[in-house]
Order: C-alpha cells, then sequence, then structure tokens
C-alpha cells in the first residue's frame, strides 16, 4: 500500500469513530474539540487518553503511546502494522456494502406500490422527507442476487446480517431506512414482527448532527413519529429506535445546554410513558432540563398527525409540555 492509500484509509475511518465502535466512552470534553476517556490500552482508572477528532489523533498521558487510527489498530489488536491496515480495511469495508443496499433498496420502493401505499397510511407523502430519510423498499428474494453479481460472497453477506443462515434475504417486505451502520426495516405485512435490525449496534441518535443544533430537541422513539414531525417542518427532532437509549445517544443527548421534549408512546399499557419519565429523571440528574409531552390517550406522534392532527396543534402540546 502506498502513501496515498494510506491516507486515504485513514481520512475514510475517523479514529474517534473507530473508538466509539470499540467501545470508547469519551468522559469530558477538554476544549479545541478534543475528548479525554479512559485508555483501552493500559488499565487506567483515571481518564489518560487524548483524542483529537480533528486531527485524527490520540495521546496517552498514562501509557505514553500515541498516534494515528492505524497505530491505535496496531496496539488495539496487537498486531503488526500490515495486519492493522488489513483490519481496518475489512472494517471499513462494511461501509461500502451498506452503501450498495441502500442504493438498491431506494429503487425497490418506486417499483413496488404496496410499500408506497404504506408509506401514504402512515402519513408519509413527502418526497423531500423520502430523500431526507433515505427511505427503500426492501421486497425480499433478491437482495442476494444483487449483491452476489456486484461480487460480495455470500459468508460476508451472513456475516453482516443481510442474509440469513439459510441463505435468504433478512428483510422481506419491509420499508427500509438506513441508519449509521445498520439498516432498520418495518414490516408492512401484519403477521411478521414488526421492527427488524441487522445485527449489531442500532448507533446513536438519528440524524443528531442536523437536530443538535437547535437549542429544544424534540425525542421520538420510532422512525415513522420522526418521519411525520419532519414533514411537518419540526427539523429540530431526534429519535432513540427504542425507549432505551444506548450510552452513545446518551452521550449525545447531554453534550451540550438543551431542552429536550421527550415525546414517546402514550400506549395504553403506559410503558412510553414509564420509560419517559424514567429518562426525564435521568436526564434531568445529568442537567439537561427536559419536558414531558403528552399526546392523547394511545397515541404516538405519527397516529396523532395520521388521524388528522397538524402542526399548530402539535405544536400546543410542545408548549403545554410539563418539566
Ligand atoms: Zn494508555
Amino acid at each position: 500500500m502506498n502513501r496515498t492509500a494510506l491516507d486515504e484509509l485513514k481520512q475514510q475511518i475517523p479514529l474517534l469513530e473507530y473508538l466509539q465502535a470499540h467501545g470508547w466512552k469519551q468522559a469530558r470534553p477538554i476544549g479545541f474539540g478534543r475528548f479525554l476517556g479512559l485508555c483501552p490500552l493500559h488499565p487506567d482508572h483515571k481518564p489518560s487518553l487524548l483524542v483529537d477528532p480533528r486531527k485524527n489523533l490520540f495521546h496517552c498521558y498514562g501509557c505514553r503511546r500515541g498516534g494515528d487510527v492505524i497505530r491505535f489498530a496496531e496496539l488495539y489488536h496487537q498486531v503488526e502494522f500490515p495486519q492493522a491496515v488489513a483490519l481496518l480495511r475489512e472494517w471499513r469495508g462494511v461501509a461500502p456494502l451498506l452503501h450498495e443496499v441502500e442504493r438498491f433498496y431506494r429503487v425497490q420502493l418506486h417499483r413496488h406500490g404496496e410499500a408506497v401505499d404504506y408509506l401514504h397510511q402512515r402519513g408519509i407523502r413527502s418526497p423531500e422527507l423520502i430523500e431526507h430519510m433515505r427511505i427503500g423498499y426492501a421486497p425480499g428474494r433478491c437482495l442476494r442476487g444483487w449483491l452476489t453479481q456486484l461480487g460480495y460472497s455470500l459468508p460476508v453477506l451472513r456475516q453482516a446480517g443481510l442474509v440469513t443462515a439459510a441463505g435468504y434475504d433478512a428483510h422481506i417486505h419491509r420499508v427500509v431506512f438506513p441508519l449509521e451502520g445498520n439498516l432498520y426495516g418495518r414490516s408492512i405485512s401484519p403477521s411478521a414482527p414488526p421492527h427488524r435490525f441487522l445485527i449489531g449496534s442500532k448507533g446513536g441518535l438519528y440524524c443528531w448532527e442536523q437536530a443538535r443544533l437547535y437549542p429544544e430537541v424534540i425525542l421520538v422513539e420510532g422512525l415513522f413519529d420522526y418521519a411525520i414531525l419532519w414533514q411537518a417542518g419540526f427539523y429540530n427532532v431526534t429519535c432513540s429506535l427504542g425507549t432505551q437509549l444506548n450510552a452513545r445517544q446518551w452521550r449525545q443527548l447531554c453534550d451540550g445546554p438543551r431542552t429536550v421534549y421527550v415525546a414517546f408512546d402514550a400506549d395504553p399499557n403506559g410503558s412510553g410513558q414509564q420509560a419517559a419519565q424514567c429518562l426525564l429523571l435521568t436526564l434531568s440528574q445529568r442537567g439537561v432540563t427536559t419536558r414531558l409531552v403528552s399526546l392523547p390517550d394511545g397515541h404516538d406522534p405519527n397516529s396523532f398527525f395520521v388521524q388528522g392532527g397538524d402542526a399548530p396543534q402539535f405544536q400546543s402540546l410542545l408548549e403545554a409540555a410539563l418539566p
């Protein structure tokens, strides 16, 4: 591998992203966009690993080691330089694969009336929204053939969770939404389990880079809630993909001063509201201002709009939300 190819590899794998994907938790920002956290390269009890995402470099004040993402992979996996490069290239490989999948499924959406009908049922009509969320459709029984034709081997597809052990497409009759390093599929047939993710983490908060710019953020639990609010002009919305936040999502939500409006499902058994209460408590303990949005009984933000609610009415719910 020549110098240019190495530089390209390093550019394609941001060090911070690689660290986080390997479970690294930053303890605190320390200015100039840098972070400090426990060092995974030596037994560490007080944060001594400094990461500079802009320079894509790390340095540990404890074990006195530092460098770029390749150096980190060498030390972390305890391999020589060529193996570290090979591991990083393999790791990077999943991203282009998911990109192909996304492209393929987006074409399918427009070829399958049943998928578009389903989106309409859930109130989703705007082409800008479909573009923004990169919504696609997985008809089933066609992805494997397409990717094999592109040169991806069956073991690679199985490992990514795109193809089942028996060799079938994992997502069948599902409207699909690309996530960071994952793909969420919502079944359009009532007989199948509604939600399906690929193996691996669901990633951070949905479209957080956009939502975090606002001083007030609306947090919803499902992507169809996100979609309907975004379509109605609430661009300060984000989604946790379920009522339980993972460590990365917690960090994101608490990464600066803001007010979080929690608009979880008002399901009849109260589980969404219970989860919301827990969330509010934890957030306020971490110094985040919170509001609980109270939807009419049995509603989630999606059904609120589908059954006739509009943006001004939702705005009134936000204004009436209690701490
Ligand atoms: Zn160290």
